[in-house]
C-alpha cells in the first residue's frame, strides 16, 4: 500500500465532504438544486449530463454558465464510488473493485458475452451476503450491510463513465441476495430504467429464493426476469449447498416462481451451478426436468468457477464436459431450453466475491 503526502490527504477530505451526485435521482437532484437556492430545471440540466453524457465533472456542464459551474465545483462532485482496483480480463471483462463511502468494498463486472452483441454488468446488492452458500466467495464473506440505491446506480454509472462504453444489460448476481434488499433494488431497477435508459426486458434479478422478496418483486410487476438459484432438486442436497432451504423449502420457493410468473407474464431463469458428484446425477438431473416441467422457464447450468473458503480450502470440483452435457440433455427432456453458460473472465476470478477476498487478503 502507498502512504499518502499530507497535500493529497488533505484533497481527499475536501472531496469527502462534498456531496457526490452520480446514482441520484432526479427528484434527489431536485432537492439538492432546491437546497442551494437554483430553479429545478437546473435538476433536469444535471440529471442529463450525468445520465445521457456521462460527465465526469462540472466543467463539462457548459449550459449550466461559468458561475454555476464554479459553486457546483465547491460543494459536490459527480463521482459516488470511488475505484479501488480494476482488473482487466484477456477477454475484455473488466472487474470492478469500489470503495464505499464507509470504506466497505464491492465488486461489479462488465462482460461482453460473444452470443450478445451489446455489454453486460454485474452488479452486487449487498456488501457479503448472509445466505452462506457453500460454494460461493462471497458467502464465504458473511454479511455487512445492504447497498443504498446511490451505491447500486453509480456501479453503472461509473462503469460507463470508466471504460467509455454502454451498458445495455444488467444482471443483478454481484456480491450479495437482492432480494434481501428487495425495496432498494426495486427502486435502482426503477432509476436504471427511468434516468440510465436500461430496458426493462435487459435487466435479470438473480435470486437464492427468498419467497418474501419474490413476492414483493412480482408485486412491483416491473417486465424483467427473475432467475432462481435452484441449484439442487432434492431438498437434502439444497440444504446442505443453500442453508436458506431450511426456512424456504424448494415447494414453497417454487410455488413463489410460479406466482411470480402469473403475475408478470415474464419467462424466469432457473440457475444450476454443476458441483462434481453433488447435484450433478442423471437422477438429479431427471428430478430437475420433473420439478420445472410446468414452470415457464428456461434452465442455465453453471459449471462451478473454484473459490477457496476462509481455510483456504477449495470445497468442490467442475464435473467434466460430458457430465455436463449429460445432465443438460437429461434436464431438458421435457422440453425446456437448457444451456451451459460460457465462462468469462475466469483469469481475473470475475465470480462473486472472488476478487474481494484477493484483494483482502493481499492487504491483510
Ligand atoms: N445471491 C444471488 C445473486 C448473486 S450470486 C443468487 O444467489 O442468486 C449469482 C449467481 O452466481 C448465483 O446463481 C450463484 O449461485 C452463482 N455463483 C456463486 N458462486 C459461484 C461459483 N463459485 N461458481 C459458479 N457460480 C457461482
Ligand atoms: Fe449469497 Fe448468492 Fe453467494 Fe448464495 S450464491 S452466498 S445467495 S451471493
Amino acid at each position: 500500500m502507498t502512504t499518502e503526502n499530507a497535500s493529497t490527504e488533505s484533497k481527499l477530505n475536501e472531496t469527502e465532504k462534498k456531496r457526490a451526485l452520480s446514482g441520484l435521482t432526479l427528484a434527489e437532484l431536485t432537492d439538492f438544486v432546491s437546497e442551494l437556492g437554483l430553479p429545478k430545471f437546473r435538476a433536469k440540466q444535471i440529471h442529463s449530463w450525468i445520465y445521457a453524457k456521462w460527465a465526469k465533472s462540472f466543467d463539462e456542464m457548459t449550459d449550466l454558465g461559468q458561475e454555476l459551474r464554479a459553486k457546483l465545483n465547491e460543494v459536490a462532485t459527480i463521482q459516488f464510488l470511488k475505484l479501488a482496483h480494476l482488473e482487466v480480463s484477456r477477454d475484455g471483462t473488466r472487474k470492478y473493485l469500489f470503495e464505499l463511502p464507509d470504506g466497505q468494498l464491492i465488486e461489479s463486472v462488465l462482460i461482453a458475452f460473444e452470443d450478445r452483441d451489446s455489454l453486460s454488468a454485474c452488479l452486487s446488492s449487498q456488501v457479503g451476503c448472509a445466505v452462506g452458500c457453500t460454494f460461493c466467495a462471497t458467502g464465504y464473506l458473511g454479511f455487512k450491510r445492504n447497498l443504498t440505491h446511490q451505491e447500486i446506480v453509480d456501479q453503472v454509472m461509473s462503469i460507463q463513465r470508466e471504460s467509455g462504453q454502454r451498458v445495455a444489460n444488467i444482471v443483478y448476481m454481484g456480491q450479495g441476495e437482492p432480494l434481501l434488499n428487495t425495496d432498494t433494488v426495486i427502486s435502482s431497477i426503477k432509476t436504471l430504467m427511468n434516468s440510465v435508459g436500461i430496458g426493462a426486458r435487459h435487466i435479470t434479478v438473480s435470486t437464492s429464493g427468498i419467497v418474501p422478496g419474490i413476492n414483493d418483486l412480482a408485486a412491483a410487476n416491473l417486465p424483467i426476469t427473475l432467475a432462481l438459484s435452484l441449484h439442487a432438486p432434492d431438498r437434502a442436497t439444497r440444504e446442505e449447498i443453500v442453508p436458506i432451504t431450511s426456512k424456504y423449502p424448494i415447494h414453497k420457493v417454487m410455488e413463489a416462481m410460479h406466482d411470480y410468473v402469473n403475475t408478470t407474464r415474464r419467462r424466469v431463469t432457473i440457475e444450476y451451478v454443476l458441483l462434481e458428484g453433488v447435484n450433478d446425477s442423471e437422477e438429479q438431473a431427471r428430478m430437475l426436468a420433473e420439478l420445472v416441467k410446468d414452470l415457464h422457464c428456461n434452465i442455465n447450468l453453471i459449471p462451478f468457477n473454484p473459490t477457496m473458503n476462509k481455510e483456504g480450502q477449495i470445497l468442490y470440483q467442475r464435473p467434466d464436459i460430458r457430465t455436463q452435457k449429460r445432465f443438460r440433455d437429461i434436464s431438458g427432456r421435457t422440453g425446456k431450453t437448457v444451456t451451459i453458460r460460457l465462462e468469462r473472465g475466469t483469469d481475473i476470478d470475475a465470480a462473486c466475491g472472488q476478487l474481494h477476498n484477493k484483494f483482502l487478503a493481499a492487504k491483510n
